[in-house]
Formats: structure tokens, sequence, C-alpha cells
């Protein structure tokens, strides 16, 4: 019976437990028997490799997070670290393998390939939204879900007190959460790094709103900017309002998987786990504009993620500080 291994690597999502779900599944429909490489490349090697079966899928399908862990790994970065991951699976017999990762973990993995000959099949995972050549990424739906949450629930706080809340978003280098989660919560101001905003220019528009009755901000701040505190010192001295700073943080990674990120679960794996039968060896599973395509690392990790640029105009236009709405 051929073999075939799954990881998770790098910041963990919600949607990495369907994903096993239908990797269990989905391996045994297709005459393989799936193995569970438990706590990223470190497990690789240290040799922490398990046979999969059903009941370890069972009940697993609403969980955040992931069964098999994830985890980063400095040795994996060395030849030698390598090679003995390597051998970990050659001994078991197991030549393919699927990852759950960023573009740090897909060019960990090329390496690897080259070194060893072992195919895989990247999926893109991470709630930041910043891997080149996918729209999209698992777990980011659940994040923006957490985070419209999140958002609904101050806004009411903040308006019984009149008050500012200064949101702030993961997203590493990436304004994605921040600018989706802004629009679609109606938030009166954004600041990432893709639209470049002084918004100090809000002022005008904030007093304006203030005398006509306006008595609570939303300001949704990607972590990239590094400016959260700075942002919610300017309400307090500028416009008078008392502010609050909500620092997000990891629950954007955890919570019950969305039923997009459920089916997106669903599909990539499938879609990874046939090419890996019809003979790739060293793809990323892309999602474009509604259609899966494989992608090569250099494809995803060469360059930067740029955001969509419909998205970013839809920012400009909404969040410019000249544009006062009430
Ligand atoms: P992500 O996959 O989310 O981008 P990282 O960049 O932290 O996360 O990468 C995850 C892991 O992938 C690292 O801890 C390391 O083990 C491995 N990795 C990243 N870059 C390389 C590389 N150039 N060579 C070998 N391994 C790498």
């Amino acid at each position: 019976m051929e073999k075939i291994a799954i990881l998770c690597s790098g910041g963990d999502v919600s949607g990495m437990n369907p994903a096993l779900k239908r990797f269990v599944e989905y391996a045994y429909v297709q005459g393989l028997q799936p193995y569970f490489v438990f706590d990223g490349y470190e497990g690789l090697i240290d040799n922490r490799i398990h046979e999969a079966h059903y009941h370890d899928v069972s009940g697993i399908v609403s969980r955040g997070g992931t069964k098999i862990r994830s985890a980063r790994s400095a040795r994996f970065k060395e030849a030698s670290f390598r090679a003995i991951a390597a051998e970990n699976l050659k001994k078991r017999g197991i030549s393919k393998l699927i990852v759950l990762g960023g573009d740090g973990s897909f060019r960990g993995m090329e390496r690897f390939h080259h070194e060893s000959g072992i195919a895989f099949c990247g999926i893109p995972s991470t709630i930041d939204n910043d891997i080149n050549g996918t729209d999209y990424c698992l777990g980011v739906d659940t994040a923006l879900n957490i985070i419209k949450n999140a958002v609904d629930a101050l806004r009411d706080t903040a308006s019984s007190f009149r008050r500012a809340f200064v949101i702030e978003t993961m997203g590493r280098n990436c304004g994605y959460l921040a600018l989706v989660s802004a629009i679609t919560s109606g938030a009166e101001m954004c600041l990432v790094p893709e639209i470049p905003i002084d918004y100090t220019e809000y002022k005008g528009c904030f007093e304006s709103q203030i005398r006509n009755g306006r008595d609570y901000f939303i300001a949704i701040v990607s972590e990239a900017l590094q400016n959260t505190k700075e942002v919610s010192e300017w309400f307090e001295t500028e416009l008078g309002f008392e502010s609050r700073i909500t620092l997000l943080g990891h629950v954007q990674r955890g919570g019950n998987p969305t039923v997009y990120d459920r089916l997106m679960a669903y599909k990539f794996i499938t879609y990874a786990m046939n090419g890996l039968l019809e003979g790739r060896t060293n793809s990323v599973i892309c999602y474009n504009k509604s259609h899966f395509n494989f992608k090569t690392i250099d494809e995803v990790a060469l360059n930067p993620y740029r955001l969509d640029e419909e998205l970013v105009n839809l920012g400009r236009e909404q969040f410019a500080p000249s544009r006062c709405q009430m």
C-alpha cells in the first residue's frame, strides 16, 4: 500500500483540522495509507510520524487549531537535520507529503525535495492571507469572522460610553485582515500599509461628525504599522474622545472553522492529493478567481504578496480622510 503523510508548519490556522479529516478519508478512498507527522518539521526530524486512522479524525471538523500540532524548526534549515527527516520517512516507505503552511515552509520543503526526492504539495495556510500567487489561504475566513464578532461587540460598548476603540489586527506586513474587516464592519478609520494615510488628516472630518452627534469611533489598525498606541492617544488629545486599545492577537487564529474554511480545507486536500498521485513533485495548490491551480515554489515565495487592486481602491475611497460621512 502506497503511503502519504501530512504535517502542519508555521502558524496554525482554523481549518487545519477539517483538512486532516479529509486527508485521512480521501487517502483511504485512494487506497493510500495516511500518516500524521506531529509538530511540523521538528516531528519529521524527531520521528514523530504515526499511522492515521478514521478514529483519529472523528469529531475534529469543528475544532480550530490542529490536532497534530504545528511548529517552527530552526534545525530544518540545516541539511544534516533534513537528511535525518528524509530517512525517517523513507524507512517507513513514505514518498509523498502534504504540507499546510506558509511560503517559508514551502521554501524549506523545496530544498528537502531536491535533496531527498520526496514529493510534496503545499497548501497555503495563514490567516495573514499574504502568500503570493493565491487569492485565498486556509484560515482567513475564520479569522475575519472572529474579528467581525469582536468589532461588533466593541461597537456596542463604544457607543454606550462615548469612546473610541482602536483595534489592532494581525497580518504581519499585510493589511488584508485589517482592510477587509474595516470595510465589512463599517469602521470610521482604517490604517494599513497598502493605503498610506496620515491619520491626523481625519481631524476635521471627525470633528464635524462629533458636532453632528457621533458618539463613538472604531479604528482598525494593522499590526504592520506599529502605531496603535499613537492613534489611540491622538483620539484623546486631538478629539477629546476617551480611547481604548484592543489587541485582538491570537484569538484571531482560533475558533470554530467557518463553513467556508471547512469546504476550502476539503477542496485544497483533494487537489493536493490528486496532484501528488498524478506525479507532481514540488508544487503549491493555489486558488485564483474561483479556480484551483498548481504553482511552483518560486511563484509563491519569490515575490511578496500584493493586495488585490480592487480591494485597495475600495479601501482608498471608503477611508479617505476627506470623505466625511456620519
Ligand atoms: P511560514 O511557513 O508560515 O512562512 P516560517 O517562515 O516560520 O513560516 O517557516 C516555517 C518553517 O519552515 C521554519 O521554521 C523552518 O523550519 C522552515 N523553513 C523556512 N525557510 C526555510 C529555508 N529557507 N530552508 C529550510 N527550511 C526553511
